[in-house]
């Protein structure tokens, strides 16, 4: 059987904000952008906040209402990714086999390291000590035999929780949760097993699997075995080796440090249009570069936080073609992003409109099956773009 444990921080944002100012100290602090931001939306609430029904992903607008007295403020995400960072470093104490979810929030496989703690509670008891020792944050733990368990766990004494729930025990303890608290099932799944008079897991464990598969697919056979306490998705680590990128050779040698940017812009657009389209995120972003004379050499940048943006990918790889290139004529340019995961963050601190733009720009080109609209900085020089 094996042991999963699910670590998740505390209202993150908000806890790291009232750890550096104690002003903010039980005070209601909303995360997500100022009092007057019009499109904000909160990213996290202290749980003073959440006493007046504040949550993730609510209005700004709707947060000054419910909560006029809030201290609102915009973020900083350097500053969370850091302290992330920090957090990571104690994951990697307990287990190698680390599946970072989010910026707060990790999945850890802890099979056959068991035995190396008293108990599973003194192992939970460990990483939230050593995470605070870290970084004066609290977190919750949820230790269980699955990733649907553990994360059920750490969700049910929140915050500051420690909740382990042993094989023979996830029968019963599962039973009582309504079916909105199983993995995967949203507002119009809940609607229609309500419509069946099926409200708790316990009331979903009645429903006959052909019953659920019929109306849900798949899933419905997920759904039959989650109620029942199975889940074998596995904790999947990040890979180290996955890559993807983009090169391409030039008819004759360039030097122009504005015609390579151009070419690195299409590339940079390629890579983020295929990461997007594999949901994969990129840490690590690395520009190729072969002179004139065949000199190969690659330069990498690792970035705080996952991305997958063009522009993301754009400024970090024109920040390493400007160190290299300009001087000596460049005879292939090429693009490459690493360190890939299925989780980045939705960019919390990121203008929408820009996702906008990127999703309206990749259903276009897929529709098309070619690339019909560009940004600016990939027009050819001659063609009016400069
Ligand atoms: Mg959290």
């Amino acid at each position: 059987m094996a042991t999963i444990m699910h670590v998740d921080m505390d209202s993150f944002f908000a806890a790291v904000e009232q750890r550096d100012n104690p002003e903010l100290r039980g005070k209601p602090v909303i995360v997500g952008g100022t009092r007057d931001s019009k499109r904000g939306v909160v990213s996290t609430c202290s749980y003073e906040a959440r006493k007046y029904g504040v949550h993730s992903a609510m209005p700004i607008a709707q947060a000054v209402k419910l909560c006029p007295h809030g201290i609102f403020i915009p973020g900083d995400h350097k500053k969370y990714a850091a302290v992330s960072g920090q957090i990571r470093s104690v994951f990697y104490r307990f287990s190698p086999v680390v599946e970072i979810v989010s910026i707060d929030e990790a999945f850890l496989d802890m099979t056959g390291c068991e035995h190396l703690y008293g108990s599973l509670e003194d192992l939970g008891r460990a990483i939230k000590e050593q995470i605070y020792e870290t970084v004066s944050l609290t977190a919750s733990v949820g230790i269980g035999p699955n990733k649907f368990i553990a994360k059920l766990a750490s969700d049910y004494r929140k915050p500051d929780g420690l909740v382990v729930v042993r094989p023979e025990e996830v029968w019963d303890w599962l039973a009582q949760f309504p079916v909105k608290k199983v993995w995967g099932i949203g507002q119009k799944t809940a609607e229609i097993l309500a419509s069946w008079q099926i409200y708790t897991i316990a009331d979903l464990r009645r429903c006959r699997r052909e019953t659920l598969v019929e109306r849900f697919g798949k899933y419905g056979d997920t759904l039959y075995q989650l109620a029942r306490g199975i889940d074998p998705r596995p904790v999947e680590p990040e890979s180290e080796t996955k890559s993807l990128g983009r090169e391409t050779t030039f008819e004759t040698d360039i030097s122009a440090l504005p015609k390579l940017r151009q070419v690195l812009a299409e590339l940079s657009a390629e890579v983020g249009y295929r990461l997007r389209r594999h949901g994969l995120w990129a840490r690590t972003i690395t520009v190729k570069l072969r002179y004139h004379d065949f000199t190969t050499i690659t330069r990498s940048a690792s970035l705080p936080e996952p991305v997958n943006n063009d522009d993301d990918i754009f400024s970090t790889a024109c920040q390493l073609l400007v160190k290299n290139a300009g001087s000596r004529p460049v005879r292939l340019l090429g693009i490459y992003v690493s360190q890939l995961t299925s989780f980045g963050q939705a960019s919390l601190f990121s203008d929408p409109r820009r996702e906008e733009l990127a999703r309206v720009m990749d259903e276009l080109n897929t529709r098309h099956g070619r690339r019909v609209i560009y940004k600016g900085r990939q027009l050819p020089l001659d063609s009016g773009g400069k």
